[in-house]
């Protein structure tokens, strides 16, 4: 059985916006093996957690296991992110679930407000690939 990936609330949204770009080498390397690991095997399982998460735990940001340098900033998406998502720590998801939930709950309205503060949002990938899902029959 694929390991269990674990998500902060945010990064459910990342992850589907994510086009190989980051913080760093080591980052970038760790979250396209998960983002494989998802598109390869889509009942892949995923908990919502916290604090640290599989992405985190390859970040140049990442201070312990709980905070990041950029704390603040990641609290706020976090809670942004619940709220529109209705996510609460320790739901499961598989991963095609969890895009059939971010496809339901999210709007380019919600994610405009969501992701407020982020510094990829201006990129626009994230929006795209959004507005591709919701587009999908
Ligand atoms: S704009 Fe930022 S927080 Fe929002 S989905 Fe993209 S990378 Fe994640």
């Amino acid at each position: 059985m694929a390991e269990k990936i674990k998500f902060r609330p945010h990064h459910f949204m990342c992850t589907l916006g994510f086009r190989g770009k980051g913080y760093s080498l080591g980052f970038v390397r760790n979250y396209k093996k998960i983002a494989q690991q998802l598109n390869d095997n889509e009942e892949t399982q995923i908990e919502v957690v916290q604090f640290m998460d599989s992405i985190c735990s390859a970040c140049p940001n990442k201070i312990d296991e709980i905070v990041c340098k950029t704390q603040d900033k990641i609290s706020k998406l976090d809670a942004a992110h619940s709220a529109a998502l209705s996510l609460k720590v320790g739901d499961i998801f598989t991963w095609k679930q969890a895009k059939e939930h971010i496809k339901k709950n999210m709007s380019v309205e919600k994610f405009h407000t969501a992701c407020h503060g982020c510094s990829w949002k201006e990129y626009g990938v994230c929006q795209q690939s959004l507005e591709n899902l919701i587009e999908q029959p």
